[in-house]
């Protein structure tokens, strides 16, 4: 937990009033100062005030008039998107993602490339260092101020300290990307779990905006889980809860050995590499498939989006694979939805480029597999971010940050004097 230095209560209950206008505002906007008023039970006059403070931070702006009650019309309003910008950095198993984001989550800047994990460490992290220079310039060339910057990444991670513990895909352990960052960049640095950073993304700008329990799957190289409950996402003692892909319940011939070290863990099954292999073992016992000619005429290897290209074409071996997939995807989304007994479950990630074809399976395997007080009540849809998911989220971690703490945000009247 983050928690301020406290100069006195009425300070103490200014900074409370403060982020809970912002976040009614994130939630609900526009609303007229009335409208917030009844909202949050505060005043009129402090309710005033605070949006006076929030104005002059550029967090939040007049965006026009409601006339829609008669009488005298109120002025709206609203987040202010051009607040600053905000830097998110996914630093995954096979590639370095940077996007530039505005206040509100909306991508004006984006650069990506493949890594080799081979490449070692120091290559990938200078690397990374490179793209986010570019992304620095490209935000002052808009004369955007900088907001913070986030960083989300697979693996366990202490975010107190902003430091990798382990990422059983990369083998790295014990890296401090904050320390890295900060010091490169000079900004408020956060650090996150990429599954995590993603049900933060699906929060403040996705699918799951109102919602209070839900749980996000983010599948690629491996598979991570992000559990938002009872409004907020639950990070369990060390802070490692949701590594759901390295939960051990594949039974008999799936108990494939995995890169953490154990067998049967749920990601052997049903991340990327094993659509890849489903569909190569096809392949390989001579199966007709449109797949060899796609690859053939692409000069692509075999990769998620040609298999789900060569299945939008009909292809019974595409098809078979990704609903194999969305079978096994589906055993483990329905121990969670017995577990955890969500509202909503967010698939995102790279994998979910095939989401079309998984979440018919993954819908019947909860189906058959729940009580049905429980499954009833769960919607599992697409992530809002697809591939992007985890990289929105990094951003989402710096404007979770600002919404529980708008004070540190600089007034532009002082940026004016100085
Ligand atoms: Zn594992």
């Amino acid at each position: 937990m983050r928690r301020r230095y406290r100069t006195g209560d009425q300070t103490f209950v200014r900074e409370m009033n403060l982020s809970t206008v912002v976040r009614c505002l994130h939630e609900a906007a526009p609303l007229s100062r009335a409208g917030l008023a009844s909202m949050t039970g505060l005043n009129k006059t402090t309710v005033s005030s605070l949006v006076e403070d929030l104005i002059d931070r550029g967090l939040v702006y007049e965006a026009g008039l409601d006339t829609s009650a008669g009488g005298r019309p109120a002025t709206l309003l609203e987040l202010n998107p051009q607040a600053g910008c905000i830097i998110s950095v996914v630093l995954g198993v096979d590639h370095v993602a940077v996007i530039v984001t505005d206040f509100v989550g909306e991508i004006h800047w984006r650069r990506s490339t493949e890594t080799d994990p081979t490449a070692g460490q120091e290559a990938i992290l200078e690397l990374a260092l490179h793209i986010v220079d570019e992304a620095m310039q490209a935000c002052r060339a808009n004369d955007s101020r900088l907001l913070g910057l986030g960083l989300a990444t697979p693996g366990t991670v202490n975010v107190d300290d902003g430091i990798l513990v382990f990422s059983p895909n990369l083998q790295w352990y014990n890296v401090p990307f904050r320390e890295i960052l900060q010091k490169h960049t000079g900004l408020l640095v956060f650090v996150d779990n990429d599954a995590n950073a993603a049900a933060q993304a699906e929060h403040l700008f996705g699918v799951a905006k109102r919602i209070h329990n839900f749980v996000t799957v983010f599948a690629g190289v491996g598979v991570g889980g992000g559990l938002f409950l009872n409004g907020e996402l639950y990070r369990g003692a060390g802070g490692y809860a949701g590594e759901i892909g390295h939960a051990s319940f594949m039974v008999d011939h799936y108990r494939r050995p995995c890169r953490c070290g154990n067998r049967g863990c749920w990601e052997t099954s049903v991340a990327q590499d094993s659509v890849i292999e489903r569909v190569r073992t096809r392949l390989a016992v001579g199966r007709n498939s449109l797949i060899s000619r796609l690859m053939a005429e692409q000069r692509s290897p075999l990769t998620v989006p040609l298999i789900v290209q060569a299945a939008d074409a009909g292809d019974a071996e595409a098809r078979e694979a990704l609903a194999e997939t969305g079978s096994l995807l589906g055993l483990g989304i329905a121990n969670l939805v017995s577990i955890f007994n969500p509202e909503m479950v967010v698939l995102g990630g790279p994998l979910s480029v095939a989401g079309e074809y998984l979440l018919p399976p993954i819908r019947e395997a909860v189906r058959n597999t729940t009580l049905p007080e429980i499954h009833e009540r769960v919607e599992i849809v697409l992530s809002a971010f697809g591939a992007d998911a985890s990289v929105v989220g990094a951003a989402a971690l710096v404007v979770e940050d600002i919404l529980r703490n708008p004070g540190r945000v600089e007034r532009l009247s002082a940026q004016a004097h100085s």
